[in-house]
């Protein structure tokens, strides 16, 4: 108990939604104590034990599908069929995950005069921190794995969107799970994210926030060898080729960029077109934009919610000015709500629109020449998470898809995200992966153990 709270805003309404406690140092510093303790007890338990509290954590969330999807839209403005299905994900990755604690073997190697065996032991405790824009999804992504492999958990939330957190971290409690194995401990970045950067505690730290932040928490963690998983940000290309579906690319480019209100770390947020199909293209893309339903995201049909605070609305805002190149613009409730209308500019290639990671609603569309050229200003940032190339040309996307630097690329698709493939950023979008079959294992310290064999008397 701190004596101090947040006051959290709907943002689609701008009515208050509640207020939740922020803790501070004394606080996180019990919390890690007991998730300490925590761990060693959930370590001992038989693996066979472990996978049933994750398969029981899983049923649990399984249950309140439709709570946490309603807790969503109401906290962070997700339209409900995109927050019914982040909390259908979050149980599938518990599902997974489950599967870990008996698969998570070591080895036998062959050596001289002895055995020699590798064991994958637990980190201990692991501090999640996250951000506001997909709350549920990648707290799971950080929580199910590192629980898995046999560490406690202590997670903080993001300030403006904590509530579906907070309740998974009831739910785990309601699945049987030891209350202090996995806690969810809301308030600032400063003070609860920063207490688990310099806790000698807390053995590792899955960071997913803005590169600015992440460089702060490596620096930090670098003072105690600390382990650190960050995933930053992005500011994707999508690459469509005169040789691809232009019909296709055009339809589905909206999606790759404006889905959650372009708060996506991997938003396709600069279309790259090359020059001989560009005036097609920026005419198929046209209805596609102002197709897309924004709106109130109670609503079956709603495609794109609010954006989630008026700062942030404010900072997306400042990207479009009154004399702004926009080619043109989809439509946005007016009213209370910090709606955003998906917007489409055409600036030179150095603006900041095409170099700054917006981070709302808004995509730069510019023309290439050829395949050199795509891939130089694809690669001309200092991001690298995510990216889309269309073309028909099988051996040009193989090149091109080694060719862009960038961690989660998808070929005449804007998939980016499957729990059972790695998932994370080339240069400045992070360090480390997430998710996959190896991402328990990125939560274990590989120990190697030799047993001498005397010889015979
Ligand atoms: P942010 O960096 O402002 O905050 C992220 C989290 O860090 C929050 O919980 C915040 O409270 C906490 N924090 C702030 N200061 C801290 C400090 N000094 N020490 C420790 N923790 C601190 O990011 P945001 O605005 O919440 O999220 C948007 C950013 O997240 C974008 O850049 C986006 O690209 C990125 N993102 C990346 C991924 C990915 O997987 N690569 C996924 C989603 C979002």
């Amino acid at each position: 108990m701190t004596g101090t709270t947040s006051t959290l805003i709907n943002p689609a309404t701008e009515e208050v939604l509640r207020t939740v406690e922020q803790l501070d140092v004394p606080a996180v510093d019990d919390a890690i104590a007991r998730a300490a303790a925590a761990q060693k007890r959930w370590a001992r338990l038989a693996p066979a034990e472990r996978a049933a509290g994750l398969r029981a954590f899983a049923a649990t969330v399984d249950a309140h599908v439709d709570e946490l999807a309603a807790l969503e839209v109401a906290n962070s403005g997700h339209p409900i069929g995109n927050a019914e299905w982040e909390a259908g994900h979050v149980r599938d990755v518990l599902q997974f995950y489950s599967g870990s604690p008996e698969r998570l073997s070591g080895q036998q190697i062959p050596v001289a005069g002895g055995l020699d065996v590798t064991f994958h032991e637990p980190l201990g405790v692991v501090g999640v921190i996250t951000p506001w824009n997909f709350p549920m999804t990648i707290a799971a992504w950080g929580f199910a794995p590192a629980l898995a492999a046999g560490n406690a958990v202590v997670l903080k939330p993001a300030e403006w969107t904590p509530l579906t957190t907070i309740r998974l971290g009831e739910l785990a409690v309601e699945a049987g799970l030891d209350p202090d194995l996995f806690q969810v401990l809301p308030g600032r970045g400063s003070v609860v994210g920063e207490r688990f950067v310099t806790h000698e505690g807390v053995r590792k730290i899955v960071f997913t926030g803005s590169t600015e932040v992440g460089t702060r928490v490596m620096a930090g963690a670098a003072a105690q060898v600390k382990r650190v998983t960050l995933e930053l940000g992005g500011k994707s290309a999508n690459i469509v080729f005169d040789d691809c579906d232009l019909e296709r690319a055009a339809a589905t480019a909206p999606y790759g960029v404006f889905d959650n209100a372009g708060q996506d770390c991997c938003a396709r947020s600069r279309i790259l077109v090359q020059r001989n199909v560009y005036d097609r293209f920026m005419e198929l893309l046209e209805p596609a934009v102002k197709g897309v339903v924004v709106g109130d995201p109670t609503e079956r049909g709603t495609e794109m919610g609010p954006l989630v605070a008026k700062p942030h609305w404010e900072s997306v805002s400042s990207y479009v000015p009154d004399d702004a190149p926009v080619a043109f613009r989809g439509s946005a409730p007016s009213g209370a709500g910090y709606w955003f209308a998906p917007t489409v500019l055409t600036p030179a290639r150095t603006d900041r629109t095409v170099t700054d990671e917006i981070f709302g609603p808004v995509v730069t569309v510019l023309p290439f020449d050829d395949e050199a050229d795509a891939i130089a200003l694809a690669n001309d940032t200092p991001y690298g998470l995510s990216g889309s190339i269309w073309s028909e040309n099988l051996s040009r996307a193989m090149r091109v898809s080694r060719a862009v630097e960038a961690g989660n690329l998808s070929v005449n698709s804007h998939s980016s995200v499957r729990y059972t493939t790695p998932f994370g950023g080339f240069k400045q979008s992070g360090l480390g992966r997430e998710l996959g079959p190896d991402a328990p294992l990125h939560f274990t310290e590989t120990k190697n153990v030799f047993f001498a064999i005397s010889e015979s008397t």
